[in-house]
């Protein structure tokens, strides 16, 4: 089931919470939306779902208007943040509750019902909670009872809505991975709103990067991150250093200090602003050929899968750099020491 949303604008009184927003979810996909907290991720959402209206634009369902479908017809199923489960209702009465209400010449046998719980149970792999309630659940058990809700009812889109929000950073990282594989093997059309930027790049096929109201950019994880449309996708999507300099001769020059950019080539010189991922630098114990910042370790960090550096430069601005144990254990480094840092890449440049 393809989702496309065509020149969407919604505006709660004055404020225009979407702004002539369109997209287009491919049938069997797993989009990611990301951007922060008031972009308009949930409005979004909730138009989808047809739980609201819009001001302008139209909502497609496989090429088709869904502007009078409401929601049950839509066949979609949620989860959200602090999805409330049933809390008078055991685990097994939830997952069985969208199939219970059903219209009853559709609803299924009762051993059908039945049949059907123990298999989502089984999918999410919470069999021995059937006859648990909500209160006994950890809060990754009740997110994936939640899900296992909204697949009840067989739904040809899910949309999630911060799913794991709420839970610890192990749990999420964990539950993460599962819906990745959930996805890879069932294909559902989902939708999932994140405002976690490492949460989106590790799950999605593609990235919708919103901000008030808008899109900024879209593409796949690596598209976003490695090729990112604007500063503010680059910033968002993870650190970034900012250098205001001036370009000639291949070099930047910032304010008394001159450094190498690799592969600048350039007409005639240039007032810009360079952007630089933290793991695009080189530290040197010594000066080497070509020009780098001379700068002093403010702080290191050697906890985690990279090494994490603060520098001072001479002008006093401060850089950080992610680099490798062996780059570390190599150069040991250490507090108040005198280093050169060149390099590698540039991220994004803007001239300005
Ligand atoms: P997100 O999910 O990205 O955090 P939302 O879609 O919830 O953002 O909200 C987008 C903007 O619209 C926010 O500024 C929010 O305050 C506003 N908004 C959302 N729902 C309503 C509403 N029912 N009434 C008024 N303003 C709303
Ligand atoms: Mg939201």
């Amino acid at each position: 089931m393809s989702i496309e949303v065509k020149n969407i604008r919604k505006n709660f009184g004055d404020f225009q919470a979407l702004q002539d927003l369109s997209l287009k979810v491919e049938s069997g996909e797993l989009l990611a939306l990301l951007g922060p907290s008031g972009s308009g991720k949930t409005t979004l959402l909730r138009i989808v779902a047809g739980l609201d209206s819009v001001d302008q634009g139209q909502v497609l369902f496989e090429e088709q208007d869904a502007q009078h479908q409401k929601a049950r017809e839509r066949g979609v199923g949620f989860v959200f943040q602090h999805y409330a489960l049933f809390r008078n209702m055991t685990v097994f009465d939830n997952i069985a509750f969208g199939l219970k209400v059903q219209p009853r010449r559709i609803r299924p046998t009762k051993a059908k019902i039945r049949q059907k719980v123990l298999e989502l149970l089984n999918l999410v792999q919470l069999e021995w909670l059937a006859d648990r309630y909500p209160w006994q659940l950890s809060g990754g058990q009740r997110q994936r009872i939640a899900l296992a809700r909204a697949l009840a009812v067989r739904p040809k889109v899910l949309l999630l809505d911060e799913p794991f929000g709420s839970l610890d950073a192990q749990v999420r990282k964990e539950l993460r991975l599962w819906l990745r594989r959930f996805h890879d093997e069932f294909h559902i059309t989902t939708l999932f709103v994140t405002h976690d930027q490492e949460e989106a790049l590790e799950v999605a096929d593609r990235i919708v990067v919103m901000n008030k109201g808008r899109i900024e950019q879209v593409g796949t994880p690596e598209d976003v991150y490695h090729n990112p449309a604007n500063p503010f996708v680059l910033s968002f999507l993870g650190n970034v250093n900012l250098f205001h300099c001036r370009l000639a001769e291949g070099k930047a020059f910032i304010g008394d200090s001159a450094l190498d950019v690799p592969g600048l080539v350039l007409d005639q010189p240039k007032t810009a602003k360079l952007y630089v991922r933290p793991n695009q630098f080189k530290i040197s114990r010594g000066p080497g050929k070509g020009d780098a910042l001379k700068a002093m370790v403010e702080y290191v960090n050697p906890a985690g899968i990279v090494v994490k550096v603060n520098l001072k430069t001479e002008n006093g601005e401060r850089i950080y750099v992610e680099i490798s144990h062996d780059e570390f254990n190599h150069l040991r480094l250490m507090k108040s020491q005198q280093v050169y840092v060149s390099l590698k890449d540039v991220t994004y440049s803007e001239y300005v």
